[in-house]
């Protein structure tokens, strides 16, 4: 697949492309990834990217036009990319839209300065606008980071073992389980019994249940559709449930999907 980033400030993306999985999927050839320059797409002296918002008050706008000539000019003709404007106003990014643009043969990303893009923009240019959560940053850079990171490692063969992503938090209808590792005991704390059995059924229980208590406990709103849990997995969610409130145990973790 091929990423596109259009910013102001491209060298906010040296350390991302140095290290970690952005540069092993690219030194694979598992993704192109091109950061450009906003400014290259501008034709006057100044390099001038940005202007006052119409209607007053403080700040500053980025200007359309060097956004419309990049994007057009770095799509791809056969791609019908995803044109994604990161912003604060928009659809909340998760795991099952970094899922879906890891599919895209073309994503191109396009990051906010200042008061914000002009609206054009997003009502004629972008195919979506994606916000990476309800708080403010001062650019678009660190969320199309966040956005680029989270669909690199869902390509085929980015991360080491196949089933790696697999069974990540939201990946399956809870969070992950936790981890451990040596020393066995630290500062008095243990590491589970169960993991130390080497039995490979115990600690799969184990960790199923470990991974239901801890989605119970941080994100109950991942476990209110059953049908995204196996029988195991609803049966033990039952079990929780009765002992923490045996009162309360709701009727559809006893049914199948
Ligand atoms: N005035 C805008 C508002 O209140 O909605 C905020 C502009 S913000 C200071 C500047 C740029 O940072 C935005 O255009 C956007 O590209 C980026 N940005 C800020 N917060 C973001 C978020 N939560 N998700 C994605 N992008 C964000």
């Amino acid at each position: 697949m091929r990423l596109d980033v259009l910013t102001i400030f491209p060298a906010f993306f040296d350390g991302f492309l140095a290290h970690g999985i952005a540069r092993r999927a690219r030194e694979r050839r598992q993704v192109e990834i091109g950061i450009h320059d906003l400014r290259d797409w501008t034709y006057d002296r100044h390099q001038v990217v940005d202007d006052r918002p119409y209607g007053g008050e403080d700040g500053m706008v980025l200007k359309p036009e060097p956004i419309f000539r990049a994007v057009e000019s770095l799509t791809h003709r056969q791609s019908d990319p995803s044109i994604i404007l990161l912003t604060p106003q928009g659809r909340r990014f998760d795991q099952a839209a970094a899922l879906r643009l890891s599919r895209q043969s073309q994503v191109i990303l396009i990051c906010g300065r200042y008061e914000g893009v002009d609206e054009r923009v997003a009502e004629h240019l972008a195919t979506e606008e994606l916000s990476i959560g309800d708080y403010i940053l001062s650019g678009g850079e660190p969320a199309a980071m966040v956005v680029m990171d989270a669909v690199i490692r869902l390509l085929p063969n980015a991360l080491g073992s196949p089933t790696s992503a697999q069974y990540e938090s939201f990946q399956t209808g809870r969070l992950d389980y936790p981890v451990y590792t040596r020393p066995a005991t630290y500062r008095g704390w243990s590491v589970p019994a169960e993991l130390l059995t080497g039995n490979h059924a115990e600690v799969n229980l184990w960790r199923r249940r470990a991974a239901l208590r801890k989605t119970l406990r941080y994100r109950p709103d991942l476990l209110t559709d059953p049908a995204r849990l196996d029988d195991t997995d609803r049966r033990l969610l039952t079990e929780l449930l009765r002992a923490a409130a045996p009162a309360a145990q709701p009727a559809e973790c006893n049914s199948s999907p």
